[in-house]
């Protein structure tokens, strides 16, 4: 077992970070708790693609990067210590991407997939709704055939990247039980998007997609109809990860902080990294920031392989997304009263780090998935 980075990986981060910390934090930093606007967001990953965040997953015959999803992760990682918000775009927006790649009509990838890789056109992938999150077959937005195209009438929530989309790869039912996935475009088809006020992460976009009997031709189904939530699924275990890669560079955000304020905050006269309550925090922190570290590298690492990673991946997920609120929460008790103040960082690592339990499955719905597989008794049904 190599726990180790190969040198290439280590000299791609290296370079990396310093070109985040150089030239995408200054414009990071002005939208850190308000949203990116799409052309400021568009620019960001007009940069970022060079280094294959935002591009690197679709195969280089698609005009990407093709790279490996642990080396993808890292890139991730590092980026989320400096923008989580910025992370979670462009994955998403990668996402999408990769969808269009395999599963779009060849007038679908020539239309969207190069732009997208370039940054130049933002997508979002629409599946939740009101009454229907967890339980995605209890969907209500309705795709009706008529001739050669379709009427879609539906409303998505929780979408992240929606209000800076220009379009949106949406599951909708085209049947009892039969889900199809379809490419709708924003200034072609028209849908309507609405920000949702929220606790963190606020420069990310999550809001509502809204679509009213909006027709689309029928070369916009992806991979197929009823093949809406196949494609959906084989996501999944890739967004477990990446989601949780948001985690771990907040985590290390805050724990480096924490280094940092303890080395130079005093108490009863010397500093508090002195105090071994202190030093039960922090090492308390690294060692789960460690622990989480490695199981979401082993998913990317199996991912990699070609073989299923679904109880890794739910593990990773589970845990590491856990583990980073936790990380978090200890960050601001070892700041004390400065940990809550927005002057500090440690305040919005905790309230953004809080909302990646949610998305790609629940920790409770996590834990479904592996009960399920250790237990063989699917407590969904
Ligand atoms: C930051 C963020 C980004 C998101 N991005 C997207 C996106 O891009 N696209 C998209 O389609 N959606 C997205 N979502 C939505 C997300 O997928 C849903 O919020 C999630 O699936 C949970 O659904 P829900 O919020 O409706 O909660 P519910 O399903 O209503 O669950 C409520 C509670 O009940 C629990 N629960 C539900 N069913 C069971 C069960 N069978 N057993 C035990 N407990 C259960 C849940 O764990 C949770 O605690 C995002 C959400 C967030 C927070």
């Amino acid at each position: 077992m190599d726990f180790s980075l190969t040198e290439e990986q280590r000299v791609g981060v290296d370079g990396w970070s310093r070109f985040v910390q150089k030239h995408i934090k200054p414009i990071t930093d002005q939208h850190r708790d308000a949203l990116i606007p799409a052309p400021v967001l568009k620019r960001l990953l007009g940069m970022t693609a060079a280094y294959g965040v935002g591009c690197g997953w679709v195969p280089e015959d698609g005009g990407g990067l093709g790279l490996d999803f642990l080396t993808s992760g890292l890139l991730y990682e590092e980026l989320s210590r400096v923008s989580a918000d910025l992370a979670g775009a462009a994955f998403v927006n990668e996402g999408a991407a990769l969808k269009v790649y395999n599963a779009g009509s060849p007038a679908i990838r020539e239309r969207y997939l190069a732009p997208t890789l370039r940054g130049e056109l933002i997508g979002c992938s629409a599946i939740s709704e009101p009454n229907a999150g967890s339980n995605v077959r209890a969907m209500r937005t309705r795709a009706v055939r008529d001739g050669d195209r379709f009427r879609i009438t539906g409303e998505k929530m929780w979408i992240s990247n929606s209000s800076v989309a220009d379009y949106v790869t949406l599951v909708a039912a085209t049947g009892e039980q039969e889900f199809t996935m379809f490419l709708v475009d924003r200034q072609e088809h028209g849908f309507e998007t609405r920000e949702a006020e929220k606790l963190g992460l606020n420069g990310w976009s999550l809001g509502q997609v809204i679509l009213q009997d909006v027709i689309v031709p029928a070369e916009n189904v992806m991979g197929g109809v009823g093949q809406g939530l196949r494609e959906t699924m084989k996501g999944f275990e890739r967004s477990r990860c990446f989601i949780s890669l948001l985690g771990l560079g907040m985590a290390k955000a805050s724990l480096d902080a924490s280094i940092d304020y303890a080395k130079q905050r005093e108490s009863f006269g010397k500093p508090i990294a002195g105090h071994q309550l202190i030093q039960q925090l922090i090492a308390e922190m690294a060692t789960e920031l460690e622990a989480a570290r490695l199981m979401v590298y082993r998913a990317l690492s199996i991912l990699n392989s070609g073989t299923r990673s679904n109880i890794e991946a739910a593990m990773a997920k589970a845990f590491a997304t856990e583990a980073a609120v936790r990380i978090a929460s200890k960050a601001i008790e070892v700041h004390g009263a400065f940990g809550i103040s927005r002057e500090f960082p440690v305040e919005r690592n905790f309230r953004s780090t809080r909302m990646l339990t949610i998305p790609d499955g629940t920790t409770q719905i996590n834990n479904l998935i592996i009960g399920r597989i250790l237990l063989g008794t699917d407590a969904f049904a």
